[in-house]
């Protein structure tokens, strides 16, 4: 615990001195006042009025026995009493043996005899008692992560606000450590080696901290809170951290992404700065490199933006804001394109910022939960189109719908989407279920058992935006699914990227291997979509064909395919 006291070096702990003689209290603040804030008091009363008038304040109080009005035996009883007040240790100040003993009885922590020792001893006294008494506070709640022996998540939220407390909220910086594609990393070189990274950032994290004064701990599975005093000149030192972090780390395949939240002086609840270190670590998402991004006037305004959207959401469900588009999937494998299926893809109206697009809110809504109620809803609407050409144009159209990765933890998901297709009387094949890669990766067990669920009761799975969340080969082929959809990012360039040409050809190979067709979607020239058709690739969906339309426009694409005597069969 002794590296408790380091971490909080430089941070300034309050101590109260109660004695009625000014020459001997005066000598032992300036005994202590290096270390630490130091208060006086002339008598007993006195010292209760400071005591209760900022009980989260005190790291300490020496105390003189005796004393006019109050004397110490009164206080340090009133103190003992207090269920609030007692946590704060006391030292008693004595010339007599005899009340030491009585004291030590009373409750006191520790006493420092007059005339008064050597002022190193004085010093290391009133440490000890502080230190003894916080961890006493502290041991209690099992603190630390075992992995790292830093803090654990709600020790260091804990412990953070009171350390603003008694440093009467000098200003302070919240960072936050990530490390890139942790889950890769454990799934690609083994658990034991993803445990020695972390450890080894946390060892290096929890030197710099010892060297700044603050607090870190691991946040989650692979992520660092660092709590240190404000320094405005972060941005110079973080390279030379980063570099101390990888060196340590000895790996240049790991990456991570630092996020901070630089003390401006506005007062911002603890959480929240580390809220929005988060957000400046987001914005470092995708990118693969070591790498650190400030909270800034624009994520200032992207957060405002989001919070006002969270409030909005449920009105705008009401007064329906949200509107459901259609973007049309081609069969190509045929001498004419042909009109199979379509995706639904919502947006939103709002009557203040106009059309907002889903890559603005549903990773928003995914965070809060709030996803369940909008993807419901989209499906209701796309289940009740589906029913409406059906009974007036006389088409029969699979839609696929999008289930966010927080769906697939929903127990209710077989029934709710059973509920739906009865509502309209539809069939399992009529509404096609896209989920994205990634959501398989981060949890394959659930999402095996929760897929194969649901195509045991027909349903029909497109595996979306493959190739963005690194399954092996090997998940890949025991994860079930019926159609693999590949990521728009791959087509963008193989018109122009020979490379990027043969790394879709080896993505539909993998499609023969798993047996399932293969879906392109982006596609925006006629270049591009001879380029798929000429390695096998199954279905289009792009710009080329269609622009995501509303409903009503979307017709007009049914009745071409009605025209050229197509019709969709249901799969
Ligand atoms: P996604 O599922 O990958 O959908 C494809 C996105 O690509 C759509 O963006 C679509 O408009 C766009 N797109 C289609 N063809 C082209 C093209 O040729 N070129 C380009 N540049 N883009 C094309 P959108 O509609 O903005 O949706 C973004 C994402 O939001 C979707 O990506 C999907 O993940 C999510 N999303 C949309 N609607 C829903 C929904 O109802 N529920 C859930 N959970 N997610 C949704
Ligand atoms: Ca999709
Ligand atoms: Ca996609």
């Amino acid at each position: 615990m002794k590296e408790l006291l380091e971490r909080k070096q430089g941070l300034h702990r309050s101590i109260l001195i109660v004695d009625d003689e000014i020459i001997e209290r005066e000598m032992l603040g300036v005994m202590l006042q290096d270390l630490f804030e130091v208060i006086y008091a002339g008598n007993g009363l006195q010292a209760l009025d400071i005591i209760r008038s900022g009980v989260q304040k005190l790291s300490l109080i020496v105390l003189d026995l005796h004393m006019p009005e109050l004397d110490g035996y009164g206080l340090l009883k009133a103190i003992r009493s207090d269920s609030e007040l007692r946590r704060i240790p006391v030292i008693v100040l004595t010339a007599e043996k005899d009340s030491e003993v009585e004291c030590l009885r009373m409750g006191a922590a520790d006493f420092i005899t007059k005339p008064y020792d050597a002022p190193e001893i004085i010093r290391a006294r009133v440490s000890r008692s502080i230190e003894l008494a916080e961890d006493s506070v502290i041991i209690h709640q099992t603190e630390r992560d075992e992995l790292t022996g830093l803090f654990n998540r709600e020790f260091f939220f804990e412990y953070g606000k009171r350390l603003d407390a008694q440093n009467n909220h000098s200003p302070m910086d919240a960072v936050v450590f990530d490390v890139n594609r942790f889950r890769i990393v454990n799934e690609l070189y083994g658990r034991p080696y993803g445990d020695h990274v972390l450890q080894t950032i946390g060892t290096t994290i929890h030197k710099l901290v010892q060297k700044t004064g603050g607090l870190a701990c691991r946040s989650d599975s692979n992520a660092f809170f660092v709590y240190i005093p404000h320094n405005p000149d972060l941005s110079k030192r973080l390279p030379g951290v980063i570099s101390q972090i990888q060196e340590a780390i000895g790996d240049p395949n790991i990456s991570f992404r630092i996020g901070v939240d630089s003390d401006d002086g506005k007062p911002v609840c603890m959480e929240h700065r580390f809220d929005r270190a988060r957000l400046a670590c987001r914005k470092l998402r995708n990118t693969y490199a070591t790498n650190f991004e400030f909270y800034d006037a624009e994520l200032h305004s992207k957060e405002l933006f989001a919070e006002r959207l969270i409030n909005d959401m449920d009105k705008a469900l009401e007064e329906q804001q949200f509107q459901v588009y259609f973007q049309p999937k081609y069969d190509i494998t045929g001498d004419t394109p042909r009109l199979t299926s379509a995706e639904a893809l919502v947006r939103w109206f709002h009557p203040e910022y106009g059309m907002v697009s889903p890559g603005v809110f549903i990773s928003l809504f995914e965070d809060n939960g709030l996803i369940h109620k909008l993807d419901r809803y989209v499906w209701d609407a796309a289940a009740a189109q589906v029913r409406d050409w059906r009974d007036r144009l006389g088409f029969r159209l699979p839609v696929s719908v999008n289930v966010s990765r927080v769906d697939i933890f929903d127990p209710t998901l077989a029934r709710e989407l059973d509920e739906i297709l009865q509502r309209h009387d539809l069939t399992a094949a009529e509404l096609l279920l896209e989920i994205t890669e990634s959501a398989y990766t981060e949890n394959s067990q659930q999402i095996i058992d929760t897929v194969s669920a649901l195509r045991a009761l027909g349903y029909k799975i497109e595996m979306d935006d493959f190739g963005c969340g690194y399954s092996s080969l090997n998940m890949l082929t025991s994860m079930p699914m019926d159609a693999l959809k590949l990521d728009m990012k791959f087509i963008r360039n193989i018109a122009k990227n020979p490379k990027d040409y043969r790394l879709v050809g080896i993505m539909i190979e993998i499609a023969r291997l798993l047996e399932v067709p293969v879906i392109a979607e982006g596609v925006e020239t006629a270049e591009q979509m001879e380029l798929l058709k000429a390695i096998g690739c199954d279905i289009i969906q792009g710009y080329y064909f269609s622009k995501p339309l509303p409903a009503a426009e979307f017709e007009a694409l049914i009745e071409k395919a009605q025209k050229e005597g197509e019709n969709a069969h249901i799969g």
